[in-house]
């Protein structure tokens, strides 16, 4: 049975794990045969598959496997968040700390006005 490249590559998982039934095995082996780009695309999956089992038994126990690239992206995002709702959180915290020594400095004014009168009543 002859098959198309798109045909191969679609075939290349199972293929690859062993999945495959003998004559979809003969199918792919008969394309490789003829065509070098298939066989190239194989052989890379191949040794990616290879990696990863290999991987997956030296971390039994990481079965996700995250792209550092995307990992970074979330990371600065929720730190862009983070840094943002500090930035909100301290403008509030000073105006409320300005607020209340303006607050201190006006009522002390007026205890200190209102002593003064005290002092000079009659
Ligand atoms: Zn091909």
């Amino acid at each position: 049975m002859e098959i198309t490249c798109d045909i191969a590559m679609d075939l290349v998982d199972i293929y690859t794990s062993g999945a495959a039934s003998e004559e979809t095995e003969n199918a792919v082996r008969e394309h490789l045969k003829t065509c070098k780009d298939c066989r190239s695309f194989f052989d890379s999956y191949r040794k990616n598959f290879d990696e990863q089992k290999k991987n997956q038994k030296k971390n039994k126990y990481i079965k996700v496997e995250t792209s550092p690239y995307i990992a970074d992206e979330i990371l600065s995002e929720s730190i862009k968040k983070l840094s943002k709702r500090m930035r909100t959180r301290r403008i509030i915290s000073n105006t409320v700390g300005i607020v209340s020594i303006v607050m201190a400095v006006i009522f002390g004014i007026i205890d200190l006005v209102g002593s003064v009168r005290r002092k000079h009543a009659p």
